[in-house]
């Protein structure tokens, strides 16, 4: 009797944990960003956090009906560059000098709700500008983690590796004695320094690794595309995450650098602004990924009269060059993998570089991809990036067909990461479930 009774109780204590985490939602189609086909019927049982069934015969009976039946849906999308600590205003002069970390961190929460919100389920964090031995982009993923915040899942790279100087010192242009920042910081002379900064992020969080392999367009060295770290420091740098099971992403404008950076065997090219044929072939070769942030350049020149001289002078030389290189690195075929590097694109917007990438000769799909399928893929993700039985429950809902009008992106009316629903916008009558 009493068998019964525990029995009886453990199936219905059962049925109360499915109801709580069975969904199903009936939508108008989806996109498959395989191919590009819209699909419909578009229904999908969402069961703890994962897509358990597309288009059953059955619903379990204790699933509880999403209706989005007005709606187009896509997996949710991914941002393989961002900065969640940082806001932008023609520099970051402010931030860096003025802005205690803890504060930054908070910041950081702001921006990831706002992009969760925008669609992407996913982010890499490609480096913390913050004054701190500490790791902003490694908190926020695991206060995510938590429930503490609403945000992405987010892939933190703890602080950019750059030489003493470089671009990513954000101590360039103050006096000597206020700080000199160390390895921890990411700030390195040498092989050895390199291994240190590598295995200091890794310890404290990282789950990929950003080195810069070139200077940059809003630091304050006199070039942009001039190689930084050496080969040597590169190959250490690689080797070493390597041995963690982790990724490189280097951040590159010269052309000699990308090509450093791919030799040492990074996983993606950021910015690529000077990409050339050697580097294209390299590049499709080894399955190297580019990530052009091309859509920040809008977002740059707006502010131009904000920023010094000298990183002035810099983005006016190197965007137009950046573009004219992506159009052919896209037309070549690279795999390309979508970074807004936001704030640069504001936080929130960061659907804006869909747009971006198709003005450089994209397709729609294409562009789609990059944002899904390619992005996973990057990050050696096999459970994301499509709308696939198996797969984690990271679904939008926009108001029209994306393929047709990519801009509907911008303006995302649903969003469920892991089968938990952050927004839904899709009734002017109702609120937001959380
Ligand atoms: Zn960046």
């Amino acid at each position: 009797m009493n068998k019964l009774i525990i029995v009886a109780f453990l199936l219905l204590s059962s049925v109360v944990v499915a109801k709580a985490d069975s969904h199903h939602i009936q939508a108008k189609a989806y996109l498959d960003v395989t191919n590009g086909e819209l699909i419909s019927p578009a229904v999908f049982v969402v069961t703890n956090g994962v897509i358990q069934a597309i288009n059953p015969e059955n619903i379990p009976e204790e699933s509880i009906l999403i209706d989005l039946s007005e709606h187009y849906l896509l997996p949710g999308l991914m941002d393989m560059h961002t900065h969640l600590d940082l806001d932008y205003v023609g520099n970051f002069d402010a931030i860096i000098t003025q802005e205690p970390a803890t504060k930054g961190a908070l910041r950081g929460a702001k921006n990831a709700e706002l992009t969760l919100m925008a669609g992407f389920t996913t982010v890499r964090n490609v480096g913390a500008l913050h004054v701190t031995d500490e790791l902003i982009g490694a908190s926020l993923a695991q206060a995510v983690d938590a429930g503490w915040i609403k945000g992405p899942r987010i892939i933190p790279a703890g602080h950019m590796i750059t030489i003493l100087g470089g671009h990513g010192d954000v101590t360039q242009g103050l006096v000597p004695s206020l700080l000199e920042p160390d390895y921890k910081m990411g700030v390195v002379s040498g092989a050895d320094e390199a291994l240190k900064a590598v295995r200091y992020q890794i310890k404290q969080g990282a789950k990929v690794i950003k080195m810069h392999a070139t200077s940059g367009v809003l630091s304050l060295e006199d070039t942009v595309g001039a190689q930084q770290l050496s080969n040597e420091e590169m190959q250490v740098i690689v080797d070493e995450a390597r041995r963690h099971g982790y990724k490189v992403a280097a951040h590159a404008h010269g052309t000699e650098g990308i090509i450093a950076a791919i030799k040492a065997g990074a996983a993606s090219i950021e910015h690529g602004s000077m990409v050339d044929k050697e580097a294209i072939k390299l590049m499709k070769e080894k399955g190297v990924y580019l990530v052009p942030t091309s859509g920040s350049d809008e977002f740059i020149f707006k502010d131009i009269d904000n920023m010094p001289a000298i990183t002035r002078k810099k983005a006016e030389e190197i965007m137009p060059l950046a573009q004219e290189n992506l159009r052919k690195a896209i037309k070549a075929g690279v795999k390309i993998a979508l970074g807004t590097d936001s704030p640069l694109i504001p936080h929130g917007l960061n659907a804006k570089e869909l747009s971006a990438m198709i003005k450089h000769g994209m397709t729609a799909l294409e562009a789609i991809q990059s944002a899904t399928l390619n992005s996973a893929d990057l990050l050696g993700m096999k459970d994301i990036g499509e709308i696939k039985t198996g797969y984690k429950a990271d679904i939008i809902a926009v108001d029209e067909n994306p393929m047709q009008n990519i801009k509907t992106l911008e303006n995302v009316r649903f969003v469920m990461k892991a089968g938990q629903v952050y927004k839904n916008h899709t009734n002017k009558s109702e609120l937001p479930i959380n």
